[in-house]
């Protein structure tokens, strides 16, 4: 029987996808965001095209980000080799096809209206809304799913007080007060 073995592949490829996309992003994208610059410094690049920094690009640090980004789906996807290798493979490319497609805003395609429409009922990430975090580094977080959107902003509202901006901010202001002339 062939069908148990579609079954679990099935299975396998979804959890790459749903939550290799959870650890992603919350063990790598929103920490990244709060405290370090590797990823700021490379995704968030404005000065480099996005299509660029995602696809083409040879620049050790844009690898090393897109490596370690990956790197929670490749564990995931290793530690269901037992129930499927061929569902955890085929969960890793959809993964990788979906992060080309989603730095094609930038060439100029534009996703059809039925097909948002469509996507919109499982939340998928379009290129569109992708496109909304590069722009805007405080929204749209989420991989492939859009249902990590606001629980990640949520968690980077709370964290804020640690965060590396918070604490430039803080050493931006107590530079300011010791260069200001003591009252006499
Ligand atoms: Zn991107
Ligand atoms: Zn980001």
């Amino acid at each position: 029987m062939i069908w148990p073995q579609v079954g679990y592949g099935f299975v396998a490829a979804f959890i790459v996808l749903v939550v290799g996309d959870f650890a992603s992003t919350f063990f790598y994208h929103v920490p990244q965001h709060l405290w370090f610059t590797l990823h700021l410094r490379t995704h968030h690049d404005r000065r480099r095209s996005y299509w660029d920094h995602a696809v083409l690009s040879k620049d050790p640090s844009v690898l090393l980000d897109g490596l370690l980004g990956a790197l929670p789906y490749i564990i995931i996807a290793i530690s269901l080799f037992p129930l499927s290798v061929g569902g955890a493979l085929i969960g890793l490319a959809l993964g990788q096809i979906h992060v080309w497609w989603r730095h094609t805003t930038e060439l100029g395609w534009k996703t059809p209206r039925w097909f948002v429409t469509l996507s919109r009922q499982f939340s998928l990430v379009l290129p569109e809304d992708h496109d909304g975090h590069h722009r805007n580094p405080d929204i749209e977080f989420g991989d492939i799913f859009r249902f990590y959107d606001a629980p990640a902003r949520a968690l980077i509202a709370k964290l804020e007080p640690t965060s590396r901006r918070s604490r430039n901010a803080a050493v931006r202001r107590l530079r300011r007060l010791k260069r200001q002339p003591a009252r006499t």
